[in-house]
């Protein structure tokens, strides 16, 4: 984990990452594939990914618990669901990239009673609503 203060990114940058993805995984950031949420990769390096800046900061007005409504028998762990970047847990995310392919991921920390669980999704261009 970087200590390195991370760049705030619009939701239209964002966007344009997703946009701007390879179709696919390379062998470097494959560990990481998910196209829904799923919870880090113990066994796989971090080191493969690096951060390119995040959708809310520490000092920010505490953003929306809302989420985005999603289909009918979509949870928010599916690939179907939508990503909202205006709705939780997407606006709170941080946005890191494979070190190789560009390929853009989603990273959340979600903070239980007594757990913590660091969470990662690719992010799909796809998957976006407004
Ligand atoms: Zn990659």
């Amino acid at each position: 984990m970087s200590t390195q203060p991370l760049r705030r990114l619009s939701a239209a940058e964002a966007t344009e990452l997703a946009r701007s993805a390879p179709a696919g995984t390379c062998n470097h950031c494959r560990p990481f594939a998910s196209p829904g949420w799923t919870s880090f990769p113990a066994t796989a390096s971090a080191a493969e990914l690096e951060a390119v800046g995040a959708l809310w900061l520490p000092g920010d007005d505490e953003p929306t618990l809302d989420e985005s409504p999603r289909p009918t028998g979509v949870d928010d762990w599916s690939a179907a669901a939508p990503i909202s970047l205006v709705h939780r847990p997407y606006n709170r995310c941080e946005i890191w990239a494979c070190r190789h392919c560009r390929l853009p991921f989603l990273r959340y920390t979600e903070y239980g009673g007594y757990y913590m669980d660091l969470r990662i999704r690719e992010l799909h261009a796809e998957r976006l609503v407004r």
